[in-house]
């Protein structure tokens, strides 16, 4: 394959291919192609001709540069080469799922009638065509498209002005699962729900898109938004739109739901309807997410926790890669998704540790359901396939060797005293229809062709008539040969050979040399009927193998109807029972993850954390999920547990802060992000990598760790930095967590030190959460004389032979240095800079001694102080200062102002 440049002369683009001018000199079919393109100006039309999808104009230069395929011509409009490319219509997957990641719509363009009854309007007439799908990133149930542990969704945002605020709400399909949600959110948190369900596609209203207040949340998402018209989002029609889909009079048995809800609903369900044309893919009922009952966690949070992908974008290294241990699709589909939204309910929590205790009571059992989820087809996305008319052969076998799973699964877990989530699911396995199952096994073949249109995907036996016809298709097979042994006998050619092509048929061949037996004489000229010459052969038919050829023609075109009809039979029978399907396959997945979190646990000694209702975080030997297995991996020293215990003292419910120092390279960090995974952990439902913990539910998680910039918006470090902090300042309640490492670091000592240190007292005073403070200003450990609840602890280190020895150990008290020079010198610092660098280090700290930053504590008000002083300035002068205000002082004799004075001074003792 070669990559080409765009040709040198003028590529139309589409606002030129549709004017007028160019309608005009425009042949029929590239009138045609022009009329579809400008209705699809946005996406690249993949023009059905033949066997390929053609690509015109300005579609073709941008597909075949991003595709890096051949750019030919073919023809001119109005004096120009028309650029062409194509992909085969076999391949189109491939080649779709390129464009797409690369972030092009794509409008597939079909024939829709018969060549044959274009034909019937005139010889030059053009075969009608029309776009039949539009494919979107939103959009896709290929499984080629699609990956098979992520979720895929399309996701509307609409507001409804009406009152003082705006009400924003989101609603979010995965159509190859069937998949409906919706949740009402705020512009505070928008970005945050909108991360929180990773969105492929977010529709917004042309209007919203370039407003002011959402333009922050929109820019970040970058081109997952894409504006659409305003009436897919119109909310006085949106219930009866919705209500129409689901071919309901009212919305009203589906629960209740606000109006931004039902506008952002419709509008989804109006956005599938526009790309999937005429096919109605099978949608579950919507189902309302409430804010508050998921773990409320900020974008740079999510971020920075490499919750599903590291910093980088990788997948690899992120908590979800470590704690996967699912087998099916579904179930790391689920498992992503518990990890994404934990819960902030004890008893949905509960239930969910419940039936990962049951697995681990019952490892054998666990064994043996995870070998029978092993062979479990992805049944939501075979099944939506199916649903859009877009399902092969193999779809339906993904749902027969999914029912049959499903079926040995349930029976495992019959009759057994389950856990309320497991019985559940159990009982949606018991709920399918044994039917369906039996009707595609009796009929499906072993092995599947991909496409119906090739046949031979029903076994033998199924239907009798179509034995009937292979029979005769074999039987015909085997006459041929005959016929092949009994012509070599009658014209003495042994090496004469019956074949087949697709221009001739069967026919005769025989080397040229041979040919005379065949063409001399009248009998064998009557017998033999020339049909072709070629260089060193020639081809022949006779009346009896044509009349073979065209029953056995005839027989593969039978064959080939009924067992279309077939197919139409089961795809019915599936879609009929898509329900109890789609519930069995959501069955399955929570028994995956079920098992995959007890064979995490297992397998890296996890505990089943207690999460109540309390303040309390209390962590026992706690490790990091992710960094303990890398060290495993790398079989190097093995991870060191450490205890967090940010519980109340019992003096009142406010949970505490731990200050932690601690040299370069010792760990702070790591201690920090694995208190923060394993709260994320336990509220997920999941065990957790520590000896015990104790968790009171934490309502919103919040840190701030690793520096990056955001130069694109134009914010240095340092402003990310104050941006990330005063969100969490702004927003932290007594329930949260806040995990904040080395705030004020980017800026100059004393500004970052002071920054830091306000912060401290505000979290301790005024948000009054659980907190995890790591820091290298080591004046900061002064302020525990002050705040009651904060307590300083640091990474031990041991000195040895002037190297530092990382022990990797959180202990009770300060670090009085970070040892910054020793892991510079690990690091490979020229040993000169090195060496000045202690000298210079020296006479700073000289010049601290004389006159150290800790005497602030004496010096400065607590933080409270200075709010109340800041307070009362702001309203207004005080009594004294009203009585000052009226005297006279050029009116007043001596005595009479020492009395004032004297008055004054009263009063300032009584306020
Ligand atoms: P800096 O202040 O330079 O950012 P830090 O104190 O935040 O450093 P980390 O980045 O958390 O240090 O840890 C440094 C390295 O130490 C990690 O890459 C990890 O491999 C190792 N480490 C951290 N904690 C532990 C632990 N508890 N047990 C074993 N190794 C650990």
């Amino acid at each position: 394959m070669t990559i080409n440049t765009a040709p040198a002369n003028e590529v139309f683009n589409a606002a030129e291919l549709a004017s007028e001018e160019s309608r005009a000199s425009a042949t029929p079919m590239m009138e045609q192609y022009i009329e579809i393109k400008a209705a699809n100006p946005d996406s690249l039309l993949f023009y059905r001709m033949g066997d390929f999808y053609e690509l015109f104009f300005e579609d073709a230069v941008e597909a075949s540069r991003a595709l890096g395929i051949t750019l030919t011509k073919r023809g001119q409009h109005l004096g120009h080469d028309i650029p062409m490319c194509g992909v085969p219509v076999h391949a189109a997957d491939d080649y779709l799922q390129k464009l797409i990641a690369r972030g092009f719509r794509v409008a597939v363009c079909e024939q829709v009638e018969d060549p044959a009854e274009a034909k019937k309007r005139g010889s030059k007439s053009v075969v009608r065509r029309d776009v039949v799908r539009l494919v979107t990133p939103g959009t896709l149930t290929e499984e080629k498209l699609l990956s098979p542990s992520e979720t895929n969704y399309l996701m509307a945002l609409a507001r409804i002005r009406g009152g003082s605020t705006p009400l924003l709400a989101l609603a979010w399909i995965d159509i190859s699962t069937g998949i409906f949600r919706l949740a009402e959110t705020d512009e505070g948190r928008l970005l945050a729900d909108i991360l929180r369900i990773e969105p492929r596609e977010l529709i917004v209203p042309d209007t919203l898109f370039h407003d002011p207040e959402l333009k922050p949340a929109f820019d970040v998402l970058g081109r997952v938004v894409v504006p659409q018209p305003g009436v897919l989002f119109d909310s006085a029609t949106a219930e009866t739109r919705l209500a129409r889909y689901f071919g309901v009079g009212t919305l009203d048995g589906f629960g209740s739901f606000s109006r931004a809800e039902i506008a952002a609903a419709a509008a989804a369900v109006a956005y599938v309807e526009k790309t999937q044309i005429s096919e109605r893919p099978a949608l579950g009922l919507p189902e309302r997410q409430s804010a508050s009952s998921t773990l409320f966690i900020d974008p740079a949070t999510r971020a920075n926790l490499e919750l599903v992908k590291t910093l980088s974008g990788d997948r690899n290294g992120s908590l979800l890669k470590a704690i996967d241990r699912t087998v099916t699709g579904g179930g790391a589909r689920l498992l992503a998704e518990r990890l994404m939204s934990p819960l902030t309910e004890p008893a949905a929590i509960s239930a969910r540790q419940d039936s990962i205790a049951f697995m681990l009571s019952e490892s054998a059992l666990c064994e043996q359901l995870h070998d029978a989820l092993k062979r479990v087809p992805d049944m939501p996305r075979a099944l939506s396939r199916l649903a859009l008319d877009r399902g092969g052969p193999r779809d339906l076998g993904a749902i027969l060797y999914g029912l049959a799973s499903a079926r040995e699964v349930g029976e495992r877990l019959a009759g057994m005293l389950l856990p309320d989530e497991l019985a559940a699911a159990v009982e949606d396995l018991a709920a399918l229809p044994a039917s369906v199952g039996e009707l595609l096994a009796s009929m499906l073949e072993d092995d599947l062709p991909l496409l119906k249109r090739d046949g031979g995907f029903l076994r033998e036996g199924a239907i009798p008539e179509l034995d009937e016809i292979r029979a005769l298709r074999d039987q015909s097979r085997r006459v041929i040969a005959g016929l092949q042994l009994q012509y070599a006998e009658e014209t003495g050619i042994k090496s004469l050979k019956i074949k087949h092509n697709n221009v001739l048929g069967y026919f005769i061949e025989v080397t040229a040399g041979n040919a005379g037996a065949m063409t001399e004489g009248e009998a064998a000229k009557a017998r033999f009927i020339h049909r072709q010459t070629m260089a060193s052969a020639m081809r022949f038919t006779t009346t009896e193998l044509a009349d073979l050829e065209s029953r056995i023609a005839n027989a593969a075109g039978q064959a080939l109807t009924i067992e279309l009809e077939a197919f139409d039979r089961m795809l019915a029978a599936v879609v009929a029972a898509a329900e109890p399907i789609k519930a069995a396959a959501r069955a399955l997945a929570i028994i995956d993850v079920a098992a995959g979190l007890a064979t995490l646990a297992e397998e890296q000694g996890y505990c089943r954390p207690l999460v109540d209702d309390s303040r309390m975080f209390a962590i026992v030997a706690g490790r990091h999920p992710v960094v303990e297995q890398a060290l495993r991996r790398q079989a190097a020293s093995p991870f060191i547990a450490n205890d967090c215990n940010l519980s109340p003292d019992g003096s009142d419910d406010t949970g505490a802060i731990w200050l932690l120092t601690g040299p370069n390279m010792g760990g702070k960090s790591t201690f920090l992000r694995q208190n923060a995974l394993i709260a994320i952990m336990a509220q997920m439902g999941s065990f957790v990598p520590a000896g015990s913990a104790h968790i009171g539910i934490v309502d919103r998680l919040f840190s701030r760790v690793g520096a990056s910039d955001d130069l694109a918006r134009g914010r240095s470090t340092f402003m990310v930095e104050m941006v990330e902090t005063a969100a969490i300042l702004n927003q932290a309640t007594d329930r949260s967590l806040v995990i904040l490492d080395e705030i004020g670091r980017g800026t100059a000592t004393f500004d970052g030190l002071s920054i830091a240190w306000a912060a401290v007292e505000h979290l301790h005073e005024v948000n009054r959460c659980r907190s995890l403070f790591a820091t290298h200003f080591h004046e900061l450990t002064v302020l525990s004389e002050k705040l009651l609840r904060l307590s300083n602890v640091t990474m031990r280190v041991k000195e040895w032979d002037g190297d530092v020895i990382f022990l990797h150990e959180v202990g009770p008290g300060a670090a009085d240095r970070s040892y910054g020079i020793q892991v510079a010198r690990l690091a490979g610092l020229p040993a000169s800079v090195v060496s000045r660098a202690r000298d210079v280090l020296t006479r700073l700290e000289d010049a601290d001694r004389k006159n150290p930053a800790s005497s602030l504590i004496d010096d400065l008000p607590l933080f409270q102080v200075a709010v109340r002083r800041e307070e009362a300035l702001k309203s207004g002068p005080s009594k004294v200062e009203e009585a000052l205000k009226t005297l006279d002082l050029d009116d007043m004799t001596p005595r009479q102002a020492l009395d004032a004075l004297y008055d004054l001074k009263k009063q300032l003792g009584k306020s």
